[in-house]
């Protein structure tokens, strides 16, 4: 007899292990399991007013909290527009947990198409965190950010392009530190989940901003001090809205959803083939203001003394000559010819 009952006590302890996911509360607006609701969030200063547009989708199961922010550079348009598809991929219907989607961080700087800052005070909001709630506009958008969607994720993603000037390879990147090795290796597991060819490790040992009383200038980096693992994507060059980039990252995305178990497609899990890990990376600056010419594209590989580009003066004269400083994979190069001294021209991953 008791044989015959097992399979029901089986389903009942089946179940028993799924809990139910409840209503989730965000600026004290409800939002019911399996469904999304979309935030205008103000903030103003004195001088200025703006909004951060925000997506927060509630799953129909529960699960852990996923952060993510696009328009953190405002002219970074692949990642922005690939949020806006991800309104619709994100289906709160078949979603475990909760993902807070920040559509457009810097929405000062997309509107106004400025490339890096925000036209509203000039500052970096990618250099800003954790932000200050009395400070500027940008500031006070770095901290609301920080409370509201950094202090509550068990997981954080920030979503990047080749900014207006930069040609740039796509890959994923993680933050390691060797006094956190479990919050790094899943950081590494994401990041390489997320699909790109290539995976760039931030090491942050001996940073300056992972001290605790020093400002943590990235949100990805605000987020890794307090123990969540957390990654880049950068997926797009040149500030151009590229219809193959905004697709890559939207799948980057999914992948990393279903990575989470957020979502179970299973559909992709076994395609993530192993990426090229990026370790070290060797920045090389322009001396001068002035105008630089490029004569490589990102994604070459080039060999120690290669030359890469020059920098003249406003007559044709050349300042600097440019050339690789090792052997190594071309991830950035400035594509376009104004350059300020003290700026990064090439950037080439050791490999
Ligand atoms: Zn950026």
């Amino acid at each position: 007899m008791l044989k015959k009952f097992r399979p029901y006590l089986f389903m009942l302890l089946f179940s028993c292990t799924t809990i139910a996911q409840s209503s989730y509360y965000f600026e004290n607006k409800e939002i019911k399991p399996g469904t999304k609701e979309h935030f205008l969030i103000p903030v103003s200063t004195e001088n200025n007013a703006t909004l951060i547009p925000i997506t927060v989708f509630n799953g129909i199961k529960n699960g852990k909290t996923l952060g993510i922010t696009a328009g953190v550079h405002g002219y970074e348009l692949s990642p922005i527009m690939a949020a806006q598809k991800l309104i619709t991929s994100i289906d709160p219907a078949k979603l475990s947990g909760v993902v807070i989607l920040v559509q457009i961080a810097n929405l000062e700087s997309f509107l106004g198409r400025s490339p890096y800052v925000s036209p509203v005070d000039g500052k970096n909001l990618g250099r800003t965190f954790p932000g200050s709630k009395d400070g500027t506009n940008t500031e006070k958008i770095a901290d609301y950010i920080t409370q509201n969607i950094i202090a509550k994720a068990d997981y954080f993603l920030d979503m990047h392009s080749g900014d207006a000037p930069e040609d740039l390879i796509q890959y994923g990147a993680y933050y390691s530190n060797a006094a956190m090795p479990e919050i790094s290796k899943t950081g590494r597991e994401m990041a390489i989940a997320l699909g790109f060819d290539r995976v760039v490790v931030f090491n942050t040992d001996g940073k300056k901003y992972m001290h605790k009383n020093e400002l943590s200038l990235y949100c990805t980096a605000e987020a890794f001090k307090r123990g969540i693992p957390s990654i880049d994507i950068e997926c797009g060059r040149l500030g151009i809205m590229e219809e193959s980039a905004v697709k890559k990252n939207e799948q980057s995305v999914i992948r990393l959803l279903e990575h989470l178990n957020f979502l179970s497609l299973k559909s992709q899990k076994n395609k993530t083939k192993e990426p090229l890990i990026i370790s070290d990376r060797i920045y090389t600056e322009s001396k001068f203001d002035g105008i630089f010419y490029p004569e490589k594209k990102a994604g070459e590989y080039v060999k120690k003394g290669m030359k890469l580009g020059c920098v003249t003066n406003y007559f044709g004269e050349v300042l600097q000559t440019v050339y690789a400083e090792d052997d190594g994979l071309l991830m950035l190069i400035i594509s376009t010819p104004a350059i300020n001294k003290g700026e990064s021209l090439t950037v080439i991953g050791k490999i």
